[in-house]
């Protein structure tokens, strides 16, 4: 009994003395708890008919987000504070058009040294629902593939964490809504922030890294990062450090430019934190024959690649979450009116 008592007085403030030092930990050992067989199990299932396409406000949309819960509750990950049951609302007043109240869906790794500290990686879990004939759009890429990339980057963090290799900041998963309709949940909730925006620290952004864009059909393994050098030259150089010595996969910046026509720096939920000065990396396949269409299935993904862009992610928000000092902002970026 009296011993039971004094470890949960010690897991409340050291946990438990369990704790090591992040330092010493085997990171690769964690990274590789990511697989292409669990993505793949979890993607059969969250991109399936029986989501419905996953409609912002529409019981597709409300059933992925139980599923996302129940994945959390499985890995032990709570709530944020003060965050009830894993929801930030959305309210249907925050949508242009008619779109019922949503929900964004949050969980939380509190850091052990700097715990005010947050690194928040996002992916939105929402996508276009069904066409007029009942015909699914399922969104396995578009974006199951980063929404289950976060479960498997969240399960990789808890092992290190039941290991004793805590991170030193905190970490917010958070599967974005109202993505497809103008990025409205990353809005809101940078709008509505859990924790101040002062301290979050970079937002890593997942949509679309399940499959081979158009033209790179020959490149090997690849992935596109948008926006890592525009805030934080330091964020960029962890970023290409981390790939360098772990993955080693072409990096491409093709989209990186703000001239770019497509204009991808601006199209995705990361720009709502970039906007407020975070520093951002977001990571994508580019686009494809079945981007938005309802061939955007599950088993059109490339499940060993979407593996090694997950663990890229994983390392990356590793790194940013133990190491001494957080990214420096140095940069600004030019505005979107300043674009031609
Ligand atoms: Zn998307």
């Amino acid at each position: 009994m009296t011993k039971i008592v004094i470890c949960a007085l010690a897991l409340s403030l050291f946990g438990c003395g369990t704790q090591k030092k992040v330092e010493n930990a085997d990171v690769m050992k964690y990274a590789n708890t990511i697989t292409a067989a669990e993505l793949s199990e979890h993607l059969y299932i969250f991109a399936s008919d029986e989501f419905e396409g996953r409609d912002t406000g529409e019981k597709g949309q409300k059933l992925a987000a139980e599923y996302l819960v129940k994945e959390y509750k499985k890995l032990n990950i709570p709530s944020p504070p003060g965050v009830t049951s894993y929801y930030q609302p959305v309210p249907s007043s925050a949508f242009r058009g008619n779109v019922k109240d949503s929900e964004n869906v949050l969980a939380y790794i509190v850091g052990s040294e700097k715990p005010e500290e947050v690194l928040v990686i996002t992916s939105h879990y929402d996508h276009v629902g069904m066409d007029k004939d009942g015909n699914v759009f399922n969104g396995a890429d578009d974006d199951g593939s980063g929404t289950v990339a976060i479960l498997e980057i969240a399960e990789a963090f808890m092992k290190a964490k039941a290991d004793g290799y805590h991170p030193k900041r905190s970490i917010l998963f958070m599967n974005v809504t109202g993505e497809e309709k103008g990025l409205i949940g990353s809005k809101w909730y940078t709008d509505n922030p859990v924790f101040p925006l002062a301290n979050t620290v970079a937002n890593l952004n997942i949509d679309m890294i399940g499959r081979i864009g158009n033209g790179k059909e020959d490149a090997g393994d690849y992935v596109y990062l948008i926006g890592s050098d525009k805030l934080s030259t330091e964020l960029h150089e962890l970023s290409e450090e981390v790939n360098r010595k772990y993955i080693n996969m072409e990096l491409d910046y093709t989209f990186n430019d703000e001239n770019d026509p497509n204009r991808f720096y601006f199209r995705s939920d990361h720009y709502n934190f970039a906007k407020n000065n975070i520093p951002i990396i977001f990571y994508f396949n580019g686009v494809h024959a079945d981007y938005h269409k309802i061939s955007d299935t599950p088993d059109k993904i490339e499940y060993d690649l979407l593996e090694k862009r997950a663990k890229l992610v994983f390392l990356t928000a590793w790194e940013i979450a133990n190491r001494e000092n957080r990214p420096v902002v140095d940069k600004t970026p030019a505005p979107p009116q300043a674009r031609r």
